[in-house]
């Protein structure tokens, strides 16, 4: 504790010598997000305005808040700036919270200090040593850009055990969004929707089915992250992938908003700013995107799905740890149990949600009537980067495998007992054999 004081205290000072005034700020970039022409910088300090994207006024005024945060700095190197943002416009906590940096936005770290101001309603960030180069990325969380989705469907698309569905090409696209204009004028084009299958064409007779949804929420970066590590691990050689693909399909909509990600939105989209994407399953008029999607869904898989995850993410307080939610019927169901002895600090929370959630609709007789409906939240935990979430990703497959397709694993004393008859075996043969000779 005293070191991180000390460390602290070292960072304010080295804070206070160097001057920064060159330092250029963008966010013109795929899932880019900060109100550029409301930042400022002066001498060594960098204030941060955040986008306010999510326009609701009723019953709760969300246009005060801002969420997702990414952009660009430039002539940074050699410089330790200070960094600076509201913490009270920000929806969630920002206490604990650490962002992260990358210079190339593959590779992220998180800065070594951030803390909130309760004095002036700031968190204030940055790091002890200078950057190392002279453009750097800034971001709230590990970011998950658009091309990243296209990035990963074409992978997929190469395993003999992703088809499209029926209602998707052979490129596995379903339909398109909508594209516009978003709130700092910039366009957005039309994107792709995706929708693909996953299973062993080879294992035939009656499957369970699975369906998979991501970036509902177009700023939940960290729920495509999870929802990527649970198709690798599907599509991998491990038995239990194996096995997995034998017993189910999966029915994967990884980027249901994408429209809202590239925007650098964080729950709506520029087609209709004020709405929050998981309430409107139920009825999505109006909403291009998740129109084609829910239509795709319902045929794709004949309107029946045993069941439903839905890939989000959660932004502090940092006490709370990663969940996800059910409905009431869920409660004791095997799979909590299984998910609960691989990732025991993941907790259930119970909620009976609202009908415009792809959860609920997803588990309603009008829509997949999911026999089993969750949707995992993922925090942006400091030191939580792309590795662990997608090891908590392939820890869901890893537990609905658990449930629908066990695979045998020999105990070690079976295995003893196995061995020990093989060498009793091979004696007999090579006694046998000797006394014949
Ligand atoms: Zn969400």
């Amino acid at each position: 504790m005293a070191a991180r004081v000390l460390v602290a205290v070292a960072w304010a000072c080295l804070g206070s010598g160097t001057a920064v005034g060159d330092i250029t700020l963008s966010q013109d970039f795929d899932s880019g997000s900060l109100d550029v022409a409301a930042s400022s910088v002066s001498g060594n300090t960098v204030s941060l305005v955040g986008r306010k994207t999510w326009t609701q006024t009723t019953p709760f005024n969300y246009s005060k808040y801002y969420r997702w945060v990414y952009f660009k700095a430039s002539d940074v190197q050699g410089l330790t700036p200070t960094f600076q943002i509201s913490s009270s416009a920000f929806l969630g906590d920002l206490s604990d919270h650490r962002y992260v940096y990358s210079y190339d936005q593959e590779n992220w770290s998180f800065f070594d200090q951030g803390q909130v101001n309760t004095t002036t309603a700031k968190y204030v960030f940055g790091n002890t040593t200078a950057f190392a180069q002279d453009e750097v990325y800034i971001a709230y969380s590990l970011p998950y850009p658009v091309t990243r989705t296209i990035e990963h469907i074409a992978r997929v698309a190469m395993s003999p055990f992703v088809s499209p569905t029926t209602s998707g090409t052979a490129g596995l696209v379903i339909g398109q969004s909508a594209g516009g204009t978003d709130d700092t004028g910039r366009t957005v084009s039309p994107h792709d929707l995706y929708g693909y299958k996953i299973t062993d064409p080879s294992a035939t007779g009656p499957k369970f089915k699975v369906l998979l949804a991501g970036g509902n929420h177009s700023c939940e970066t960290m729920g495509n992250h999870a929802l990527e590590g649970m198709i690798d691990f599907l599509l991998g050689s491990s038995p239990q992938a194996v096995a997995l693909r034998r017993a189910a399909e999966f029915f994967v909509y990884p980027q249901v908003n994408p429209d809202g990600r590239e925007a650098g939105y964080y729950r709506s989209s520029p087609e209709n700013p004020d709405q929050d994407y998981n309430r409107v399953w139920n009825d999505p008029t109006g909403f291009t995107d998740l129109t084609a999607v829910r239509d795709a869904m319902i045929l794709d898989t004949g309107g029946k799905v045993d069941y439903l995850f839905d890939f989000h993410g959660m932004f502090g307080p940092w006490s709370r740890d990663p969940y996800y939610s059910v409905s009431y019927s869920d409660l004791d169901y095997n799979f909590t149990k299984a998910l609960a002895e691989l990732e025991p600090t993941i907790i259930r929370d119970v909620d009976s949600g609202d009908p415009g959630m792809l959860r609920i609709w997803g588990s309603s007789a009008s829509g997949l009537d999911a026999a089993h409906a969750f949707t995992a939240e993922f925090g942006a935990h400091p030191g939580v980067l792309e590795d662990r979430l997608d090891e908590m990703g392939a820890n869901y497959a890893r537990a609905l495998g658990m449930v629908i397709a066990p695979v045998e694993v020999p105990e070690p004393a079976t295995l003893v007992l196995l061995l020990a008859g093989i060498i009793t075996l091979l004696l007999k043969r090579r006694f046998r054999r000797s006394g014949r000779a």
